[in-house]
């Protein structure tokens, strides 16, 4: 092929890329907050999808010109899906979202609630490298509390998917609004992108902040409050 037919293609491609996102339907997931999946995602099994994995892996390691006889590198295709689907993917998967338990607020505890430096490992969508960050998330008890390794959990869960920081700061922000049934929430995430760090403009020392402020945590005071906190 040669190179204009090329960038006609991928021309081509970019414009029926601008007219699939003006087009979405409701009965697409493709939307800003949710992780783009098939409707056919789960058809498979972990099982299956290691499996095929561990295939196409070696396959990009052989076009690689890797000797995949070389008793280092053999094991690499099952490792490298085993940890896809049952590791740094596994947030991609419904039936892994963890499970919470909402206690009354007995203690009538109605200031905030900072859970602080929560450390994320997740992989950037566009590049499938590592984005290794702190969380912060904060709420404000609507009547309901849950306990505090939940906010781990649920920050641990949507990391693990290929993301991009903005969605996984307004997927944790959601999945907490959703859970504590109140609009009453914070999060806050500092992370650095190794597609940045490690390649292209490769600037080691830039992080990405990203925030979500709802409810009662749109205001300066509530801001610099937990910002204080957060020193
Ligand atoms: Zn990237």
């Amino acid at each position: 092929m040669n190179l204009e037919t090329l960038d006609a293609k991928k021309k081509n491609k970019n414009k029926l890329n601008g007219i699939s996102h003006e087009t979405i339907g409701d009965d697409h997931l493709y939307t800003g907050l949710e992780t783009p999946m098939r409707k056919d995602a789960f058809k498979l099994t972990d099982k299956e999808k290691k499996e095929k994995i561990s295939l196409l892996f070696e396959e990009i390691m052989h076009v690689m010109g890797l000797d995949l006889t070389d008793d280092s590198l053999k094991g690499t295709p099952d490792r490298v899906a085993k940890m896809y689907i049952d590791e740094i993917f596994s947030g991609l998967n419904p039936a892994n979202k963890p499970q919470v338990a909402l206690f009354e607020n007995k203690y009538q505890y109605n200031q905030m609630l900072v859970e602080k430096d929560i450390t994320f490992y997740s992989n950037c969508e566009h590049h499938f490298v590592p984005i290794i960050g702190k969380a912060h998330v904060a709420y404000i008890s609507s009547g309901k509390v849950i306990g505090l390794s939940k906010l781990n959990r649920i920050v641990q869960y949507y990391a693990k998917r290929p993301q991009v920081q903005e969605r996984l700061t307004n997927q944790i922000a959601e999945a907490l609004k959703d859970i504590l049934e109140t609009e009453d929430v914070a999060v806050i995430i500092d992370a650095k992108h190794l597609c940045v760090s490690s390649r292209g403009i490769k600037d080691d020392t830039s992080s990405t902040v990203t925030v979500y402020y709802g409810g009662k945590f749109n205001t300066t005071e509530k801001i610099t409050e937990l910002q204080n906190y957060l020193k």
